[in-house]
Protein backbone atom coordinates (compact mmCIF):
# COMPACT_ATOMS: atom_id res chain seq x y z
CA UNK A 1 0.00 0.00 0.00
CA UNK A 2 1.65 3.59 -1.08
CA UNK A 3 2.06 5.66 1.81
CA UNK A 4 1.12 9.10 -0.10
CA UNK A 5 -2.80 8.98 1.55
CA UNK A 6 -2.36 8.02 4.95
CA UNK A 7 -3.66 9.53 7.59
CA UNK A 8 -0.89 10.64 10.02
CA UNK A 9 -1.17 11.74 13.73
CA UNK A 10 1.52 13.52 15.14
CA UNK A 11 2.11 14.84 19.14
CA UNK A 12 4.67 18.08 19.19
CA UNK A 13 3.79 19.77 15.63
CA UNK A 14 3.87 23.20 16.86
CA UNK A 15 7.42 23.57 16.29
CA UNK A 16 10.78 22.01 16.38
CA UNK A 17 11.39 18.43 15.00
CA UNK A 18 7.33 17.67 15.08
CA UNK A 19 6.51 20.70 13.09
CA UNK A 20 9.61 19.33 10.38
CA UNK A 21 8.16 16.24 10.40
CA UNK A 22 4.48 17.10 10.10
CA UNK A 23 5.56 19.73 6.90
CA UNK A 24 7.76 17.04 5.28
CA UNK A 25 4.77 13.95 5.15
CA UNK A 26 2.02 16.90 4.56
CA UNK A 27 4.37 17.33 1.31
CA UNK A 28 3.84 13.88 0.25
CA UNK A 29 0.41 14.06 0.31
CA UNK A 30 -0.44 12.57 3.17
CA UNK A 31 -2.85 14.33 5.50
CA UNK A 32 -1.53 15.30 9.06
CA UNK A 33 -3.38 16.55 12.54
CA UNK A 34 -0.48 17.34 14.88
CA UNK A 35 -0.87 18.34 18.62
CA UNK A 36 -0.09 21.81 20.70
CA UNK A 37 -0.58 22.60 23.90
CA UNK A 38 -2.51 25.38 23.57
CA UNK A 39 -5.50 26.67 20.81
CA UNK A 40 -2.50 29.25 19.75
CA UNK A 41 -0.24 26.56 18.75
CA UNK A 42 -3.16 24.16 17.16
CA UNK A 43 -4.23 27.18 15.17
CA UNK A 44 -0.45 27.31 14.00
CA UNK A 45 -0.32 24.01 12.71
CA UNK A 46 -3.64 24.68 10.93
CA UNK A 47 -2.02 27.59 8.96
CA UNK A 48 1.30 25.78 8.05
CA UNK A 49 -0.98 22.49 6.98
CA UNK A 50 -4.07 24.35 5.54
CA UNK A 51 -2.14 24.86 1.98
CA UNK A 52 -1.02 21.36 1.87
CA UNK A 53 -2.67 18.68 -1.23
CA UNK A 54 -4.66 17.01 1.70
CA UNK A 55 -5.15 20.08 4.58
CA UNK A 56 -4.65 18.79 8.07
CA UNK A 57 -5.24 20.43 11.26
CA UNK A 58 -3.78 21.61 14.28
CA UNK A 59 -5.90 19.89 17.79
CA UNK A 60 -4.90 20.72 21.19
CA UNK A 61 -3.22 18.07 23.39
CA UNK A 62 -1.32 17.61 26.80
CA UNK A 63 0.45 14.45 27.30
CA UNK A 64 0.61 15.12 31.04
CA UNK A 65 -3.59 15.40 31.57
CA UNK A 66 -4.94 12.81 33.45
CA UNK A 67 -8.13 12.36 30.74
CA UNK A 68 -5.40 11.59 27.52
CA UNK A 69 -6.85 8.56 26.71
CA UNK A 70 -10.24 10.29 26.58
CA UNK A 71 -8.72 12.98 24.73
CA UNK A 72 -6.90 10.88 22.22
CA UNK A 73 -9.97 8.61 21.89
CA UNK A 74 -11.87 11.81 21.01
CA UNK A 75 -9.19 12.55 17.90
CA UNK A 76 -9.37 9.45 16.98
CA UNK A 77 -13.62 9.53 16.30
CA UNK A 78 -13.10 13.05 14.80
CA UNK A 79 -10.30 12.72 12.93
CA UNK A 80 -9.04 9.22 13.02
CA UNK A 81 -8.44 6.63 12.13
CA UNK A 82 -4.96 7.04 11.65
CA UNK A 83 -2.19 5.05 9.84
CA UNK A 84 0.99 6.54 11.06
CA UNK A 85 1.41 7.62 14.81
CA UNK A 86 4.59 9.74 15.62
CA UNK A 87 4.88 9.97 19.18
CA UNK A 88 7.21 13.24 19.01
CA UNK A 89 6.30 15.51 22.17
CA UNK A 90 8.13 15.51 25.36
CA UNK A 91 9.58 17.81 28.07
CA UNK A 92 13.18 17.76 29.72
CA UNK A 93 13.60 19.02 33.23
CA UNK A 94 17.30 18.41 34.12
CA UNK A 95 18.44 18.24 37.39
CA UNK A 96 21.56 16.00 38.92
CA UNK A 97 19.29 12.41 40.97
CA UNK A 98 20.61 14.00 44.01
CA UNK A 99 18.76 17.42 43.74
CA UNK A 100 16.33 15.94 41.77
CA UNK A 101 12.33 16.62 43.24
CA UNK A 102 9.81 13.63 42.89
CA UNK A 103 8.00 15.72 40.52
CA UNK A 104 10.69 16.33 38.12
CA UNK A 105 11.10 12.75 37.97
CA UNK A 106 7.16 12.68 37.57
CA UNK A 107 6.46 14.61 34.95
CA UNK A 108 8.88 13.87 32.57
CA UNK A 109 7.87 10.22 33.24
CA UNK A 110 4.63 10.88 32.64
CA UNK A 111 4.70 12.83 29.47
CA UNK A 112 7.14 11.57 27.63
CA UNK A 113 7.10 7.80 28.64
CA UNK A 114 3.46 7.37 29.80
CA UNK A 115 2.24 9.38 27.68
CA UNK A 116 3.35 7.81 24.07
CA UNK A 117 2.11 4.48 25.58
CA UNK A 118 -1.71 6.15 25.93
CA UNK A 119 -1.14 7.95 22.55
CA UNK A 120 -0.63 4.03 21.14
CA UNK A 121 -2.99 2.11 22.81
CA UNK A 122 -5.95 4.24 21.96
CA UNK A 123 -5.08 4.33 18.09
CA UNK A 124 -3.23 0.86 17.83
CA UNK A 125 -6.57 -1.34 17.20
CA UNK A 126 -7.74 0.41 13.95
CA UNK A 127 -3.93 -0.15 12.41
CA UNK A 128 -4.24 -3.36 13.34
CA UNK A 129 -8.03 -4.13 11.92
CA UNK A 130 -6.46 -2.47 8.70
CA UNK A 131 -3.72 -4.81 8.46
CA UNK A 132 -1.04 -1.81 8.10
CA UNK A 133 0.30 0.78 10.15
CA UNK A 134 3.45 2.33 11.34
CA UNK A 135 4.60 3.90 14.67
CA UNK A 136 7.41 5.88 15.33
CA UNK A 137 8.55 7.28 18.47
CA UNK A 138 11.72 10.17 19.20
CA UNK A 139 13.15 8.44 21.77
CA UNK A 140 16.74 10.47 22.12
CA UNK A 141 20.44 9.29 22.35
CA UNK A 142 20.02 9.62 25.63
CA UNK A 143 17.86 7.17 25.91
CA UNK A 144 21.01 4.57 25.04
CA UNK A 145 24.08 6.71 26.48
CA UNK A 146 22.40 8.01 29.42
CA UNK A 147 23.28 11.29 30.11
CA UNK A 148 24.51 13.72 33.36
CA UNK A 149 21.30 15.83 34.81
CA UNK A 150 18.89 13.67 33.08
CA UNK A 151 18.21 10.67 34.34
CA UNK A 152 14.24 11.10 34.40
CA UNK A 153 14.64 11.87 30.52
CA UNK A 154 17.06 9.28 29.67
CA UNK A 155 15.28 6.70 31.54
CA UNK A 156 11.62 7.61 29.91
CA UNK A 157 13.49 7.49 26.71
CA UNK A 158 15.09 3.70 27.32
CA UNK A 159 11.51 3.25 28.34
CA UNK A 160 10.17 4.44 25.04
CA UNK A 161 12.68 2.06 22.97
CA UNK A 162 11.90 -0.63 25.46
CA UNK A 163 8.19 -0.26 24.92
CA UNK A 164 8.66 0.07 21.10
CA UNK A 165 10.33 -2.96 20.48
CA UNK A 166 8.31 -5.12 22.70
CA UNK A 167 4.73 -3.70 21.00
CA UNK A 168 6.81 -4.66 17.76
CA UNK A 169 6.68 -8.18 18.45
CA UNK A 170 3.25 -7.95 19.34
CA UNK A 171 1.82 -6.26 15.46
CA UNK A 172 4.86 -7.39 13.50
CA UNK A 173 2.04 -10.48 11.96
CA UNK A 174 -0.47 -7.38 11.39
CA UNK A 175 0.95 -5.33 9.11
CA UNK A 176 2.23 -2.55 11.77
CA UNK A 177 5.65 -2.00 12.16
CA UNK A 178 7.33 -0.23 15.22
CA UNK A 179 10.22 1.66 15.20
CA UNK A 180 12.23 3.93 17.50
CA UNK A 181 14.69 7.20 15.59
CA UNK A 182 16.68 8.36 18.40
CA UNK A 183 18.24 11.98 17.28
CA UNK A 184 21.46 13.21 18.77
CA UNK A 185 21.51 17.25 19.16
CA UNK A 186 19.31 19.36 17.11
CA UNK A 187 19.06 23.26 16.82
CA UNK A 188 15.57 23.58 18.52
CA UNK A 189 13.94 25.01 21.38
CA UNK A 190 15.16 22.46 23.41
CA UNK A 191 18.07 22.47 22.81
CA UNK A 192 18.60 26.20 22.40
CA UNK A 193 18.05 26.22 26.27
CA UNK A 194 21.80 24.90 26.27
CA UNK A 195 24.73 27.40 27.75
CA UNK A 196 27.05 28.12 24.88
CA UNK A 197 29.66 26.14 26.99
CA UNK A 198 28.02 22.99 27.25
CA UNK A 199 26.81 23.41 23.39
CA UNK A 200 30.84 23.68 22.99
CA UNK A 201 31.29 20.39 24.74
CA UNK A 202 28.88 18.72 23.14
CA UNK A 203 29.52 19.45 19.53
CA UNK A 204 33.58 18.40 20.34
CA UNK A 205 31.64 14.97 20.75
CA UNK A 206 29.96 15.20 17.09
CA UNK A 207 31.99 13.92 14.38
CA UNK A 208 30.43 15.78 11.40
CA UNK A 209 30.98 18.75 13.70
CA UNK A 210 27.63 20.48 13.73
CA UNK A 211 24.02 19.91 15.70
CA UNK A 212 21.41 18.15 13.51
CA UNK A 213 18.25 19.89 11.99
CA UNK A 214 14.85 19.48 12.37
CA UNK A 215 14.47 18.50 8.63
CA UNK A 216 17.47 16.20 9.49
CA UNK A 217 15.07 13.90 11.20
CA UNK A 218 12.10 14.46 9.55
CA UNK A 219 13.94 12.70 6.63
CA UNK A 220 14.35 9.67 8.56
CA UNK A 221 11.25 9.90 9.67
CA UNK A 222 9.69 9.53 5.98
CA UNK A 223 11.84 6.45 5.23
CA UNK A 224 10.51 4.47 7.80
CA UNK A 225 6.76 5.38 6.57
CA UNK A 226 7.30 4.15 3.38
CA UNK A 227 6.41 0.67 1.76
CA UNK A 228 10.42 0.41 1.21
CA UNK A 229 10.97 0.39 5.28
CA UNK A 230 8.13 -2.39 5.33
CA UNK A 231 10.68 -5.03 6.51
CA UNK A 232 12.00 -3.01 9.32
CA UNK A 233 10.14 -3.55 12.88
CA UNK A 234 11.79 -3.02 16.15
CA UNK A 235 14.41 -0.90 15.58
CA UNK A 236 16.18 2.28 16.55
CA UNK A 237 17.70 4.36 13.79
CA UNK A 238 20.35 6.71 15.64
CA UNK A 239 20.11 10.02 13.73
CA UNK A 240 23.20 12.23 15.51
CA UNK A 241 26.10 13.06 12.91
CA UNK A 242 28.17 10.30 14.52
CA UNK A 243 27.83 11.06 18.04
CA UNK A 244 26.70 7.47 19.19
CA UNK A 245 27.37 4.61 16.82
CA UNK A 246 25.40 1.91 17.77
P1 LIG B 1 10.65 21.28 21.35
O1 LIG B 1 11.20 22.21 20.34
O2 LIG B 1 10.81 21.60 22.80
O3 LIG B 1 9.09 21.04 21.02
C1 LIG B 1 8.35 20.25 21.89
C2 LIG B 1 7.00 19.95 21.30
O4 LIG B 1 6.30 19.12 22.23
C3 LIG B 1 6.13 21.19 21.10
O5 LIG B 1 5.31 21.01 19.98
C4 LIG B 1 5.32 21.24 22.38
O6 LIG B 1 4.05 21.86 22.23
C5 LIG B 1 5.10 19.75 22.64
N1 LIG B 1 4.85 19.50 24.05
C6 LIG B 1 5.57 19.94 25.12
N2 LIG B 1 5.02 19.52 26.27
C7 LIG B 1 3.92 18.80 25.93
C8 LIG B 1 2.92 18.13 26.66
N3 LIG B 1 2.90 18.11 28.00
N4 LIG B 1 1.92 17.52 25.98
C9 LIG B 1 1.89 17.52 24.63
N5 LIG B 1 2.81 18.16 23.87
C10 LIG B 1 3.81 18.79 24.51
O7 LIG B 1 11.26 19.82 21.18
P2 LIG B 1 12.11 19.17 19.99
O8 LIG B 1 13.54 19.50 20.22
O9 LIG B 1 11.48 19.47 18.68
O10 LIG B 1 11.96 17.62 20.35
C11 LIG B 1 11.05 16.76 19.67
C12 LIG B 1 11.37 15.34 20.10
O11 LIG B 1 12.72 15.02 19.78
C13 LIG B 1 11.21 15.08 21.59
O12 LIG B 1 10.73 13.79 21.81
C14 LIG B 1 12.64 15.16 22.09
O13 LIG B 1 12.81 14.46 23.29
C15 LIG B 1 13.36 14.53 20.93
N6 LIG B 1 14.78 14.87 20.88
C16 LIG B 1 15.18 16.13 20.64
C17 LIG B 1 16.53 16.39 20.58
C18 LIG B 1 17.06 17.75 20.29
O14 LIG B 1 18.29 17.91 20.29
N7 LIG B 1 16.24 18.76 20.04
C19 LIG B 1 17.46 15.37 20.81
C20 LIG B 1 17.01 14.09 21.05
C21 LIG B 1 15.66 13.84 21.08
P3 LIG B 1 3.82 23.44 22.63
O15 LIG B 1 4.39 24.25 21.49
O16 LIG B 1 2.35 23.57 22.76
O17 LIG B 1 4.56 23.65 23.91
Amino acid sequence: MESNHKKVFITGASRGIGKAIAIQLAEQGMQVIGTATSEEGANKITDYLSGAKQPGKGVVLNLGSDDLIDAVGAILKDDGPFDIVINNAAITDDQIMMRMKQDQWDNVINVNLNGSYQVIKTLLRPMVKKRWGRIINISSVVGVTGNLGQANYAAAKAGVIAMSKSLAYEVARYGVTVNCIAPGFIETDMTAKLSDDIKEQILKQIPVGKMGQPEDIAQSVLFLTTDAAQYITGTTLHVNGGMYMA
